[in-house]
């Protein structure tokens, strides 16, 4: 992986974890926060910090901000700062902005001054955890557009030992087995032949009620 500049901006707790995750992944992080206590807590975990403002716009070029290839605004609360912040970036030539909304109001406005990408941690986490609740098989999932999702399923004990064929999910469901993870072995694209054990991870590509259908046939 080409390892790349990050700067995170507003050190609190969705922006602190951002940070720490991006330097476990192997990047260099300059971490920025206007409080200089959170800044020193966060001093030893990160490549830099700086105690500023980000809305200051001397700063962010006596920094050179523009040199970073991705730039996440975490700021809380402060919704003018957020905006103010994530304008000068753009503004800046800064290659990739990723900020946080706190409501769609907030999202709306960063969407129009040109953010790359908007995040909604809270209402995300929280439509996640409750597909999880109601789909217990369901690990994990990615929704590729409106209408289509891979998602994880955990292969039940119902399952354990049948093959792809036996399954049959495309006639049954509609939907299609792309990976199986075995723990030692991942199976890309298996075949009709590969059998499906207790515990494996099962990644299945297909709209939403199939994948619903599928997980509630395996339970
Ligand atoms: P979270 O919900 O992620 O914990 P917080 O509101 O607690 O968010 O944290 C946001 C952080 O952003 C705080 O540490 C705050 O000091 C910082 N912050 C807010 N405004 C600015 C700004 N203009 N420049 C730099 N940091 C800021």
């Amino acid at each position: 992986m080409r390892e790349t500049q990050f700067a995170v901006i507003g050190l609190g707790r969705f922006g602190s974890s951002v940070a720490q995750e991006l330097v476990q992944l192997g990047h260099e992080v300059l971490g920025i926060d206007r409080n200089e206590s959170v800044v020193n807590d966060m001093s030893e975990l990160l490549t830099h910090v700086v105690a500023a403002d980000a809305s200051d716009e001397d700063m962010l070029r006596s920094i050179g901000i523009r040199n970073f290839h991705c730039v996440v605004v975490a700021i809380g609360d402060d919704i003018q700062a957020s905006i103010l912040t994530a304008l000068l970036l753009i503004e800046l030539g800064v290659e990739k902005v990723v900020a946080k909304a706190l409501s769609p109001l907030h999202g709306k406005v960063l969407q129009k001054i040109g953010v790359n990408r908007v995040i909604y941690p809270e209402r995300d986490m929280g439509v996640r955890v409750a597909n999880q609740l109601v789909s217990p098989n369901l690990l994990d999932y990615i929704e590729l557009s409106e209408q289509y999702t891979i998602a994880e399923l955990s292969a039940t004990r119902r399952i354990s030992g049948r093959t792809l064929k036996d399954l049959d999910t495309r006639a049954r469901h509609g939907c299609s087995i792309v990976a199986i993870n075995k723990k030692q072995d991942v199976i890309i694209a298996p075949t009709a032949e590969d059998v499906v054990e207790e515990g494996d991870v099962m990644v299945v590509i297909g709209t939403n009620p199939q994948i619903n259908e599928f997980e509630e046939a395996i339970t």
